[in-house]
Order: C-alpha cells, then sequence, then structure tokens
C-alpha cells in the first residue's frame, strides 16, 4: 500500500510519516509540503519522499495521487492569530487546497482522510463537544476547517469517494515547534520553562483544552487507511480529558522539575473558552484505541526539547 501525506513535512505529518513508514504493511510514504511551516529536517534519517510543492498546484497534486492507495491530507496554513491577520491565504489553503486534493482522489477512488479542527465548534459551549452540536466558527481559521471537511464529506455523498474527517483538538508532541509567534501552548510552555522566562498565559488561564498526544493521532490516521475505514460525519480525534491551561502549566513544572512565573496577557480574539471532546465516535471506529495519559505525553515531548 502506497500513502501520500499532504503537509507530511510537518508537526503531525513528520509523526505520522514516521510511523507509516516503520509499518510492515506500508510501501511507499510519499509527503507533499510546500515547506512553509514544515522543514525536510523532521523527515531526515527515514524513507519517506518528500515532493516539495504546494497542494494547490493541480498538475503536481495529480501526479503526486496518482501512484497512492490512500492520501492523509494534513496540509494547511494552521493558527487562528494566522487567519486573523491574512483571511484570504488560510481559505486559499484549506478550502480551495482542500478541492484540488479531493478532484486529485476523485479520478481513482483512492481512500481519503482528512484534517480538520476542534475550532469548527467556536461559540457554543455544550460540553462534551459531540460532532451533532452545531458548527459555529469564531475565526476565519475555524471557518476554513469547516470548509475543509464539509468539502470532504460532501465528495463522499456527491461522488461516492471513501472519505474520513477528523477533527483534532489540541495535539501535541515531539517535533512541534516552539520559539515564533504562532507556537502552540504546549512549546511555547515548554520553551519558556527550559529558558527561565515567564509562561504567557493568555486571559486568566482557565480556558479548558482536550490535550492530544501526537503519536495517538498518528497511530489512528495509520490505523484509517490500512483498515479503509470511513465515516458520512465528521469524527472527533481526542478522548474527552478536559485540563486548563493552567493545569497545563503547573504539570509542565513538575515533569521539568523547574519553578515557573506566569505572565497574563488579553485573552486572544478568536479563541474558543473551553474545548472537550465526545469520543464515542471515534471508539465506535477504533475499538482497541488507548490514549497516552497527559503526564507521560508531556515527559515524551520535553524529552525531545
Ligand atoms: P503544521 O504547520 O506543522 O503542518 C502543516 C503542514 O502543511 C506544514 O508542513 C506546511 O509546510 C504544509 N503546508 C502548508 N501549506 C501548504 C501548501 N499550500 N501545500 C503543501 N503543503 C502545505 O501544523 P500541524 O499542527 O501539523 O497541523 C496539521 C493539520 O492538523 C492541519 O490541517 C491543521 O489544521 C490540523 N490541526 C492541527 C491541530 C493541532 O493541535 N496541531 C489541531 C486541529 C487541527
Amino acid at each position: 500500500m502506497n500513502v501520500v501525506v499532504t503537509g507530511g513535512a510537518g508537526f503531525i505529518g513528520a509523526n505520522l510519516c514516521r510511523e507509516l513508514a516503520s509499518h510492515g504493511s506500508i510501501g511507499k510514504v510519499v509527503a507533499l509540503d510546500d515547506l512553509s511551516t514544515g522543514s525536510a529536517a523532521n523527515l531526515a534519517g527515514t524513507d519517506v519522499e518528500l515532493v516539495e510543492g504546494s497542494i494547490l498546484d493541480r498538475d503536481l497534486v495529480g501526479d503526486v495521487v496518482a501512484g497512492a492507495d490512500a492520501v492523509i491530507h494534513l496540509a494547511a496554513r494552521p493558527s487562528v492569530p494566522r487567519s486573523l491577520a491574512d483571511p484570504f491565504a488560510s481559505h486559499e489553503v484549506n478550502a480551495t487546497g482542500t478541492v484540488r486534493v479531493l478532484e486529485a482522489c476523485r479520478r481513482r477512488n483512492t481512500h481519503l482522510v482528512a484534517a480538520s479542527s476542534s475550532s469548527v465548534y467556536g461559540s457554543v459551549t455544550d460540553l462534551p463537544k459531540h460532532e451533532n452540536l452545531p458548527t459555529r466558527p469564531l475565526s476565519p481559521y475555524a471557518a476554513s476547517k469547516l470548509a475543509t471537511e464539509s468539502y470532504t464529506l460532501a465528495y463522499a455523498a456527491a461522488f461516492g469517494l471513501p472519505t474520513l474527517a477528523f477533527r483534532f483538538f489540541n495535539v501535541y508532541g515531539p517535533l512541534q515547534p516552539a520559539g515564533h509567534a504562532y507556537a502552540a501552548v504546549v512549546p511555547a510552555f515548554t520553551d519558556a520553562a527550559l529558558r527561565g522566562r515567564p509562561l504567557t498565559v493568555f486571559g486568566d488561564g482557565h480556558q479548558t483544552r482536550d490535550f492530544t498526544y501526537v503519536g495517538t493521532v498518528a497511530r489512528v490516521l495509520a490505523e484509517a487507511v490500512l483498515r479503509r475505514v470511513t465515516c458520512p460525519n465528521p469524527v472527533n480525534l481526542a478522548f474527552g480529558t478536559r485540563v486548563s491551561v493552567l493545569e497545563l502549566a503547573h504539570q509542565l513544572a513538575k515533569t521539568l522539575e523547574v519553578t515557573i512565573e506566569i505572565r497574563h496577557e488579553a485573552a486572544r480574539r478568536g479563541d474558543v473558552r473551553d474545548s472537550q471532546a465526545d469520543d464515542g465516535a471515534l471508539r465506535s471506529l477504533f475499538a482497541r484505541l488507548r490514549a497516552v495519559p497527559l503526564e507521560q505525553g508531556l515527559a515524551d515531548t520535553v524529552s525531545w526539547f
């Protein structure tokens, strides 16, 4: 089985490519990535073939996907703040780029697994977030990820394409970059704590997130293509653990055995208040799944830093 991973040189993509490449029943793994936020170094020392280019390039996507039995579509312009700075760029990659990938898959009825985001729930306050809840995006990023999953499911309904759309929650783990303005909370906190700098918390820190270890995400995605799993509805990919940003900071301090200083800044526009997944649909599709607890995931993450 040959698998293409769009965004395969990024944080989740490179962890996934490594998982796929170490799997006996998977032949060739190709990462299609424009290296805008990803890096070739993330794939160093693996057998993964890196094709450098954009999912917006119709001919390139057609050529790369033609040799694949399955495509895992992760390429995106990520981050809420980035989308507030340039909404059109997020739309172009996350929505139009997804249609490009779907069109290439449609030619040979190639199985497609796509990454959506918990941010699509937006201002809906019900917890846990069940896939049947309405979606009310609070940012252009969230709207563009809703487009990613809507197109993915619409291609299944309209053309019979075998597809699966996951809503990732807050994924963390090795290879997640720190030290830039759009860094995610786990690497940003880890980097600050290791440098003895204050940890910046936006808002009161009582906002909650469902943190998911990247190794678990990679295993689910690999199993999804191996078993050719499809679903007509989006599926949450998280395990219903609700941890506040302040709790995360204190757990990290414990893991690193350091004292930390917390500095509060104004809450960020577009951020959701609480996030916790209902994992019923995920567990019904992937019965043998075991989640990595936050304590263990953080220990693995900091040892990579
Ligand atoms: P990332 O930035 O590390 O990965 C995205 C990858 O896509 C990068 O390697 C980037 O270079 C590549 N890319 C961007 N535009 C491209 C284009 N036009 N053509 C080809 N490649 C392009 O981010 P990530 O955290 O690994 O996110 C992977 C996916 O998961 C994204 O779709 C993101 O929206 C989704 N997601 C992530 C999280 C999370 O917590 N990390 C949460 C929800 C959803």
